[in-house]
């Protein structure tokens, strides 16, 4: 199947806002075997299109939030993107990871304004990693890339293959393909591959910020809390859809894999 996969130049400008912290309920055990776990992702050991053996992890769809505006510099809610807050981490050079942003064809249907949009989610969900991390990402273009209606791995693996090529950095895909029956997937990689790749479902703006937070989180390397093990971590279901942050073991392992996707 042919993929287009056309760069769009935008020099759109907008800045991010806050997410509303809801609660997403999740009482079940993860278990470590490939296959559904019980706190309803599934887990695949698989190669990627480039070769990396990676595990893919499929999530659940996560609660509808309320949207937060992304071009209202009035609203309540509005923040600064990242390159504009005043972080105080000089303890650390900053790492800046160039970003390719995709959205599928039902996506850009659904959104004349979707580089906007996507521009709103990636700055908003940076802010985390640029406070806790130093990792700076820095939308390089805006892409369109048709989906095929195979699936949230399919899919996956379809966007990494159309993105081959692009340099080193995280290529984050939104889909409202009706076949992706997922809030999100992503690569988990146990070394850099250079590029990183994730699709997040089109679950409104907010949901979206947590989702992709959630996914990159995936690909430099983090797998799942347990919903029962009471750690606060956005990669704990029972917290994903309402903290922004990691605990102190996802949080070493990000901040060693910091310069990966350079
Ligand atoms: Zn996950």
């Amino acid at each position: 199947m042919k993929t287009a996969f056309t760069l769009l130049v935008s020099f759109a400008l907008l800045a991010g806002s806050s997410a509303f912290a809801q609660k997403f309920e999740h009482n079940h055990r993860d278990i470590v075997e490939d296959g559904v776990r019980e706190d309803g992702s599934v887990s695949i050991r698989t190669v990627d299109p480039f070769g990396n053996k990676v595990r893919v992890v499929v999530e659940p769809k996560g609660p509808v939030l309320p949207e937060a505006p992304y071009d209202n510099p009035e609203d309540p809610r509005f923040v600064m993107q990242s390159d504009e807050m005043d972080y105080d981490r000089a303890s650390k050079a900053r790492v800046n990871i160039d970003v390719y942003a995709c959205a599928d064809e039902e996506y850009r249907a659904a959104y004349s304004n979707w580089t906007s949009r996507l521009n709103q989610i990636i700055e908003t969900a940076d802010n985390a990693y640029v406070r806790d991390f130093d990792i700076n990402w820095i939308i390089q273009g805006y892409y369109s890339w048709t989906s095929s209606s195979i699936g949230p791995s399919g899919i996956l693996s379809q966007l990494a293959s159309a993105a081959s090529g692009l340099p080193n950095g995280l290529v984050m895909g939104f889909t409202r393909d009706s076949s992706f029956n997922a809030g999100g997937i992503a690569y988990v990689y146990s070394s850099n591959p250079g590029l990183g790749t994730s699709v997040c479902l089109d679950q409104g703006t907010s949901s979206t910020i947590y989702a992709l937070r959630h996914e990159a989180g995936h690909n430099y390397g983090c797998g799942h809390d347990a919903s029962n093990s009471g750690k606060v971590c956005m990669m704990n279901y029972t917290y994903a859809y309402s903290v922004d942050y990691f605990d102190s073991a996802h949080d070493s392992l990000v901040n060693s894999h910091r310069t990966w996707f350079q």
